[in-house]
């Protein structure tokens, strides 16, 4: 009987903890997001992580800039940021329009600022095994649910599906770190079916519904289902829950699992940031 992994429950302890803890505050954390042009699903996560983030106590702004903005005048934005002593944290929602450079605005954080953990600073030390200011929000959260469900990692056979720099690429590495062997799978992957069966814990970031089905999952499996996937049916994973669900032994359900962890992951960031901005103050 498969337990399921109560992401939306472990994502308010974790939100409540910052809550009580920010409360203690004189100063407040300040967030700040980028928002360029107007994609209704991005728009909507911006809304979330902002009350999300005035729910705990947090400062933020939301920088809404047009769709025609030139790289130029986004990187100055983000200078202005980079300067502020008042923000602790910047988040660009993504995408970004095709005509502007991702890489470099991305890089164009100041890594200490950078709240999900994506410029190659922190990249490069999370990849080398090293600590990096903070670690990206999704492969946090994962790994935080398998820890609180005490789910073992070490010596595990993992398979993650997609290599996405925001989740599949830094879980890969999170999970080598903690001595799990991965396998790292993509649209070019041959016998998927072979390497899933063959897999005690499987984290699916592909980002097409229902494409995990029973047929690929072994008895007693893990399963971490990332994807979100809108249909006509509501909001669904890559995993094809009722048929898997007798299957495993853990799963994330979808709504409900890793999204809710994914923005608790953002708060507990900004305030890791900001905490670690404060001890550098003389
Ligand atoms: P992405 O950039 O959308 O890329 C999808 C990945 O899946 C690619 O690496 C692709 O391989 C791989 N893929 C596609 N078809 C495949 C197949 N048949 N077999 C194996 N791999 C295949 O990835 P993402 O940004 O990580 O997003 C993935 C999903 O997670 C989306 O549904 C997204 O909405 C969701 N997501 C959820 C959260 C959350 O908080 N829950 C956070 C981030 C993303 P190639 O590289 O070869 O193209």
């Amino acid at each position: 009987m498969a337990v399921i992994i109560d992401g939306k429950k472990v994502a308010n302890e974790v939100t409540e903890n910052i809550k009580q803890k920010t409360s203690e505050l004189k100063q407040k954390p300040k967030l700040a997001v980028i928002i360029v042009g107007e994609n209704p699903a991005s728009q909507i996560y911006v809304r979330n992580k902002q009350k999300k983030a005035e729910y705990v106590g947090f400062n933020s702004v939301v920088i809404s800039l047009p769709v025609d903005i030139s790289e130029e005048n986004l990187l100055e934005q983000i200078y202005i940021l980079n300067e502020d002593k008042n923000i602790n944290a910047i988040l660009i929602q993504l995408p970004l329009p095709e005509n502007i450079n991702k890489q470099r605005i991305l890089e164009a954080i100041d890594p200490i600022k950078d709240v999900d953990g994506f410029t190659s600073y922190n990249f490069g030390k999370l990849a080398l095994g090293y600590k990096p200011y903070v670690y990206p929000c999704t492969p946090k959260g994962i790994l935080y649910l398998l820890d609180e469900y005490n789910i073992p990692i070490d010596g595990k056979k993992v398979l993650v599906i997609g290599r996405s720099n925001i989740v599949g690429k830094p879980i890969s590495f999170m999970l080598q770190n903690r001595n799990a062997t991965v396998t790292m799978a993509n649209s070019h992957t041959k016998n998927l079916k072979e390497i899933s069966l063959s897999s005690e814990i499987i984290i699916s970031a592909v980002g097409k519904p229902n494409f995990i089905t029973s047929e690929y999952i072994s008895d007693g499996s893990v399963i971490i289902d990332v994807g979100i996937n809108r249909t006509t049916d509501g909001l669904i994973g890559d995993v094809d829950y009722n048929s898997v669900f007798d299957k495993t032994s853990y799963i994330t359900p979808v709504p409900g699992g890793v999204g809710p962890m994914t923005i608790a992951m953002l708060m507990q960031n900004t305030f890791e940031l900001f905490q670690l901005q404060q001890s550098l103050i003389i």
